[in-house]
């Protein structure tokens, strides 16, 4: 997705063929109280306000187990993404970055990732802390945090301990 909103000095976008290479399947849609890109917090807060994550009831099973932890990295589709951006601008202050030197929405798959406080899940929706994201955005993935999470099957070679 390109749109027309105008570069800031620096920046530098790219023509990109249509891609139709791989599919997502969004798993439920992320409930938050920001309705604009500009009154989202830029990175979330684990102190910020409640959010929920509906999961979409097919995959309510694959919540077995979670409640244990209480960090979850929340994994999602910034779909109001501009994707075309290689070089940017992010404060207007004339430093320019590539786009994977930042945390920008802005990249050519909009994934995001959020280490959020787990508070409780209810009916197969999660009630967390930490998100940054506009209501609605579609939801790709949730994982335990890596730092509480500890592999249930044996070891083997090429496991690292986690951090
Ligand atoms: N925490 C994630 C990360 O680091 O991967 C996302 C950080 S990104 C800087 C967060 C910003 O993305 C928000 O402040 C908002 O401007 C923008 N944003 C949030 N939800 C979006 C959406 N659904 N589509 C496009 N932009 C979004």
């Amino acid at each position: 997705m390109s749109d027309t909103q105008a570069l800031r000095p620096g920046e530098q976008a790219v023509d990109l063929p249509s891609a139709a290479d791989a599919a997502l399947r969004f798993i439920g849609t992320i409930r938050t109280p920001w309705t604009r890109r500009e009154d989202c917090p830029r990175q979330g807060d684990p102190d910020g306000p409640e959010c929920r994550i509906v999961i979409d009831p097919v995959w309510h099973p694959a919540l077995k187990g979670l409640d244990a932890h209480d960090r979850v990295e929340v994994l999602y589709w910034l779909h109001e993404s501009r994707r075309d951006l290689v070089a940017q601008s992010p404060r207007s202050d004339g430093e320019t970055l590539g786009t994977f030197a930042i945390r920008s929405p802005i990249r050519p798959n909009p994934i995001a990732t959020s280490i959020v406080r787990l508070l409780r899940i209810e009916d197969g929706t999660l009630v967390v802390q930490g998100l940054d994201c506009l209501d609605g955005t579609p939801l790709v993935d949730i994982k335990p945090d890596r730092r509480s999470f500890r592999p249930k099957a044996p070891p083997r070679p090429g496991d690292t301990a986690a951090p």
